[in-house]
């Protein structure tokens, strides 16, 4: 028998149940031990035949990426430890040294410094365009194009991409189409429907929807490209945690009921500062005003719970506006429960002057609220109160 000190190290002996668990265990473990060499071989090149080390793949986030091929109606899918972790796996795995990513011009900050600051030290091109013109995106195409870039809704101005239109553009042009599902999440909007080749989302926000975890997901159309991106992901150290990974999949069991409260309240929410004397201007795809509120229609099973809206007193309206509320917190972030609020002139952007912010599609006024799940009459009150103080 084996001494003390041998045993305290090897001597657990895992159940096995035959009974299955009704919640998704967590394995929280880096790596798996293997009787034979060959399979060990075989599992390190092939992620859906074995499990080796769990930057390659995991059972607990093996368990999330098949929930999430699912749910977008697509055939694989990889979750990575944050969004931007998604979006790099693919953007970096479709395009090399030479070749052209176009993207979406009002773009997520993060994408956007990821295309022009680390794909271009790379040698990747990167270009951008109006994704709600699909005459626009179809003549910014290069021979060196490798993929389309778009996000469903676009914060904060809340643009719906034309995604069936762009999505035949890219299919005529043989060029895969990459989405940014993150603010509409499955439920609204599954793109593979429309013509996307991947998918890619902030976990982070409206599928975790409780404020407690980043992560992200990418779903794929094809099996080659998930290959391309799974292997992208893995060299780059970009995987899930399986922790994170398990409040993934407790997230999203609630979000249809959580999008259904998120729009519900959003649409309380625009209907009141729509009225309002100080408003000048609201942001919410359900608005019949709405630039794209037509596309929205045809795109969305909902307008979900993004709102911006200009105050007609600029910089310093806005600012007193997200230091008034009380429910609604001063936060980066958005999708969970809580309401939040941003002031990009005077946070994320306010080295931008009104020029540079104008150019960005931002208002010197303009707040954003990620409407949470509180009763909206609380909402409600909250936001008046503050606009009288702004
Ligand atoms: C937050 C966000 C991201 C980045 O996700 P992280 O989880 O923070 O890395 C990407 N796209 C959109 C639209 C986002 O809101």
């Amino acid at each position: 028998m084996a001494r003390f000190g041998t045993r305290a190290i090897h001597g657990v002996k895992l159940p096995a149940p035959s009974e299955r668990p009704l919640s998704a265990p967590i394995w929280q473990t880096s790596t798996f031990a293997f009787d034979d060499a060959e399979r060990f071989a075989h599992a390190l090149a092939q992620p859906r035949e074995g499990y080796v080390y769990s930057r390659y793949e995991n059972p607990t986030t093996a368990a999330l990426e098949g929930l999430m091929a699912d749910l977008e109606g697509g055939v694989e899918a990889t979750a990575t430890a944050s969004g931007m972790g998604a979006i790099a796996s693919v953007l970096l795995g479709l395009a090399s040294a030479g070749d052209h990513l176009l993207l979406q011009r009002d773009l997520y900050g993060g994408t956007f410094s990821l295309a022009t600051v680390v794909a271009s030290r790379l040698g990747v091109d990167t270009s951008f365009v109006d994704a709600t013109d699909p005459i626009a995106v179809k003549e910014a195409l290069r021979p060196s194009t490798r993929a389309i870039y778009v996000e469903t809704i676009a914060n904060p101005t809340m643009t719906v991409a034309d995604l069936p239109a762009v999505g035949e553009v890219a299919r005529e042009a043989g060029v895969p189409l990459v989405v940014d599902n993150t603010v509409a999440s499955p439920y609204l909007c599954r793109p593979i429907e429309h013509g996307a080749s991947v998918v890619v989302h902030s976990a982070t926000k409206y599928l975790g929807g409780h404020s407690d975890v980043v992560g992200g997901v990418a779903v794929f159309a094809d099996k080659g490209l998930h290959h391309r991106a799974w292997k992208t992901m893995l060299d780059i150290g970009a995987s899930a945690d399986p922790f994170a990974a398990w409040l993934l999949l407790r997230g999203i069991k609630t979000l249809p009921l959580r999008m259904e409260r998120h729009t519900a309240n959003a649409a309380a929410v625009a209907g009141t500062l729509a009225d309002h004397p100080k408003v000048e201007r609201v942001y919410w795809p359900g608005l019949t005003g709405h630039p794209t509120h037509e596309v929205a229609k045809r795109v969305l099973d909902g307008y979900g719970g993004m709102v911006s809206f200009d105050l007609r007193g600029g910089r310093a309206a806005g600012r007193r506006f997200i230091e008034a509320t009380r429910v609604a917190k001063l936060a980066a972030s958005l999708g969970g429960l809580e309401t939040l609020v941003a002031h990009p002139a005077s946070t994320t952007h306010r080295q931008l002057d009104a020029g540079a912010l104008a150019a960005a599609g931002i208002g010197e006024g303009m707040v954003r609220m990620s409407v949470g799940l509180e009763d909206a009459a609380d909402l409600l009150e909250d936001l008046t109160a503050a606009l009288e103080v702004a």
